[in-house]
């Protein structure tokens, strides 16, 4: 060896006992594949089998992972292109008898174009319809709990403007699972969603607490305030609602109409509780001082309606 210049290993390489296969690289035997008869495998796994103490060689595609195994040794190059056994078919296979089977085609022209046996074909070809319905299945659940939460997201949202959140989803419920879609949906008409009636008791609530504040304004303890919208809103702290929802609360809006005042109106007001409390207090009831103390400008305008009232 040391006059050969060579390694232990390269010795042994070099030896058909220890290589029963040959030299890579190794063609895929996979009728379906690209590489189909074109040396791509570069490793060959050799086991021995326990029978006949034969070599087995394992043979797998890098690009379509088609395995098969050959029991050796090699005799010739021809060799290389005997198969034993598939152990796996690999993914390019099993999308081309997708893609086949759609086909209205035979078994038999199947097996040929696949380069398998009959039986092999039909008894993938079932396997992959049970792993469509158990993946079916399993989608059907997620999608079951999506459309609940969905429905918690939104809980005034009809059926409709769920199916507008979420169409992809609707859609597959609708085709797969529609009897359950039914009853676990909105009820579309007829009785009132839990929203609805949420929104009928905040507008009875909302229209208490209005006049309870106009109450308190028309009969203030001390100096009146004019009765305005806002000023109704500010007092029963949710302006934005009375000046924007105010049209879907018809009986809180014309409540309000009745009861909030023009100037004209807080200024008769306010004339009259001060006579009032002039006279509470056994003041003088002299015009000008009234209408002073009243916070009004326009006097000669006041006048008669101050003297009907003192
Ligand atoms: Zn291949």
């Amino acid at each position: 060896m040391a006059a050969l210049d060579m390694e232990v290993t390269e010795l042994f390489e070099k030896n058909d006992v220890i290589k029963p296969f040959g030299n890579p690289k190794w063609p895929c035997l996979n009728f379906v594949c690209t590489y189909y008869r074109v040396p791509v495998i570069e490793k060959v796994v050799v086991t021995q089998s326990e029978k006949t103490k034969e070599p087995i060689g394992t043979f797998t595609c890098p690009v379509c992972e088609f395995r098969y195994t050959r029991r050796g040794p090699d005799k010739n190059e021809a060799d290389k292109f005997r198969k034993t056994r598939v152990k796996a078919y690999g993914h390019v296979w099993m999308e081309k008898l997708q893609e086949y089977s759609k086909l209205e085609i035979g078994l038999r022209e199947l097996s040929r174009k696949m380069g398998a046996d009959p039986n092999t074909i039909k008894r993938y070809l079932d396997n992959e319809k049970e792993d469509n319905s158990v993946r079916a299945s399993t989608h059907s659940k997620a999608d079951r709990k999506k459309w609940l939460s969905l429905q918690t997201q939104y809980p005034n949202k009809n059926i409709k403007e769920l199916k507008q959140e979420e169409r992809a989803l609707y859609m597959r419920l609708y085709r797969n699972d529609r009897e359950w879609m039914k009853e676990n949906s909105p009820k579309a008409k007829g009785v009132a969603s839990p929203a609805r009636i949420d929104w009928v008791k905040r507008v009875e609530e909302i229209l208490k607490r209005v006049s309870n504040v106009v109450e308190e304004l028309l009969n203030p303890e001390e100096k009146p305030i004019r009765v305005t919208i806002g000023k109704v809103g500010y007092l029963i702290g949710d302006k934005a609602l009375l000046e924007k929802k105010l049209d879907k609360m018809p009986k809180t809006k014309s409540y309000l109409q009745e009861n909030v005042e023009t100037v004209e109106q807080f200024q008769e007001r306010r004339i009259l509780y001060t006579i009032k409390e002039y006279k509470r207090k056994g003041g003088e009831l002299v015009p000008w001082k009234i209408i002073r103390k009243s916070g009004i400008k326009d006097y000669y305008k006041w006048l008669d309606f101050i003297n009907m009232n003192i």
